[in-house]
């Protein structure tokens, strides 16, 4: 049995300690055994657009990169891939964009209203940081869940990297908004990258601890990928050319990117929010196509998020390089995913998966 308080995960955040590693991994995918069971549940991605008003610094479809071909789904294409989602079994749609004011709330609450008319999947939204009447007329209309990640819980990094909007409420950030969605009754999920340039040890404990403190029923973790046509991928570029005695780029606090520093902020975040839905992510598997996907799942995960957009869009959603499936259809992405859920050993999930703590 592991015992975590803030100095216990800064502690393990910090351990390379191959034996160690062995139980804290173990520990991990006994807590999800108990909590969660052995259930991966099936979210179908759909990316609807990649139009953001936002310039974020770390994020491949920010409004400032020049070398976008930018799209926005069609509701025929939006209603081909629900369809999809219903045929292979999954249990919820996730609509997912960039800050599109082009996706009007009508709009979304006529696809949300028509997926609760017509399946029994349960509707999750990622269409970031929308006016609080939005976020209630789309409950109002039937969604279930929204994710919103806190990015990072170190203030001013925070504002380094992603960008306000000048018309904005500057108290309104994404921590008040996970409350407001709370309280209108949304399951509701937040996460970061792990990674960031600037991101310390003390920062990502914190970030694990906030979770537990957010109460959150989801919670995703990805490795930071850096995009070369981004502020924060040129930034991290250059660290990399840095001697790593450079005080101003590469503390030696800093967090790297890697898959290892990953599955531990995943195995941490299972022993202490023990209900909460997690996800394996795409960044993790863009990291290790291979056995990424895998070693997420068995390391804390319980969800996998298939991608199910049209192939002609997902090439356009760049919001980081070389993302895995990028060139799959979605029955391929479906085949694999089938297989690797047999091949470690876990099942399919029946139902909407929705959160136990909720
Ligand atoms: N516009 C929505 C959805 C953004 S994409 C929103 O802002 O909430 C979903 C997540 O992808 C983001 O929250 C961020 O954590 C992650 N992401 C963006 N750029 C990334 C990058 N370069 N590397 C890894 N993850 C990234």
């Amino acid at each position: 049995m592991i015992n975590l308080d803030r100095r216990q995960i800064l502690k393990w955040l910090k351990t390379d300690d191959s034996a160690e590693l062995e139980m804290l991994w173990k520990a991990a995918d006994e807590t999800r055994h108990i909590n969660v069971g052995d259930e991966i549940h099936l979210r179908g991605l759909i990316e609807l657009s990649n139009f953001c008003c936002r310039s974020c610094a770390y994020c491949g479809i920010n409004q400032t990169n020049a070398n976008i071909e930018f799209y926005r789904m069609s509701k025929e294409d939006v209603v081909e891939c629900i369809r999809k989602i219903h045929d292979f079994g999954y249990g919820t749609v996730v609509f997912q964009s960039g800050e599109d004011f082009g996706i009007t709330a009508e709009w979304m609450s006529d696809i949300i209203k028509y997926v609760k008319n017509n399946t029994n999947l349960a509707v999750t939204l990622s269409l970031g940081e929308r006016r609080y009447d939005e976020l209630k007329m789309w409950k109002e209309s039937g969604a279930d869940r929204y994710l919103l990640r806190f990015e990072t819980s170190d203030l001013e990094l925070y504002r380094r990297i992603h960008s306000a909007l000048p018309c904005a409420d500057p108290k309104r950030d994404r921590i008040a908004i996970i409350q407001e969605l709370k309280k209108l009754g949304y399951e509701t999920g937040s996460g970061v990258m792990v990674g960031i340039p600037g991101q310390t040890y003390e920062t990502l404990a914190q970030d694990i601890w906030l979770f537990a403190e957010l109460e959150l029923d989801m919670i995703g973790i990805g490795p930071y990928i850096p995009h070369p046509d981004t502020p924060l991928g040129r930034e991290y570029q250059k660290m990399q050319q840095l001697p790593s005695s450079s005080p101003s780029l590469s503390p030696a606090n800093q967090v790297p990117n890697t898959e290892l520093m990953t599955y531990k902020t995943i195995a941490l975040t299972r022993l202490l929010c023990p209900k909460t839905n997690i996800p394996s992510t795409t960044a993790l598997a863009t990291m290790n196509k291979v056995s990424g996907r895998g070693l997420g799942l068995m390391r804390g995960a319980n969800i996998i998020m298939p991608n199910v957009t049209q192939t002609k869009y997902r090439q356009k959603y760049t919001i980081y390089p070389n993302k895995a499936s990028t060139h799959d259809n979605a029955e391929i992405s479906d085949k694999h995913i089938q297989e690797l859920i047999k091949s470690i050993g876990r099942k399919k999930g029946t139902g909407q998966g929705s959160s136990r703590k909720y």
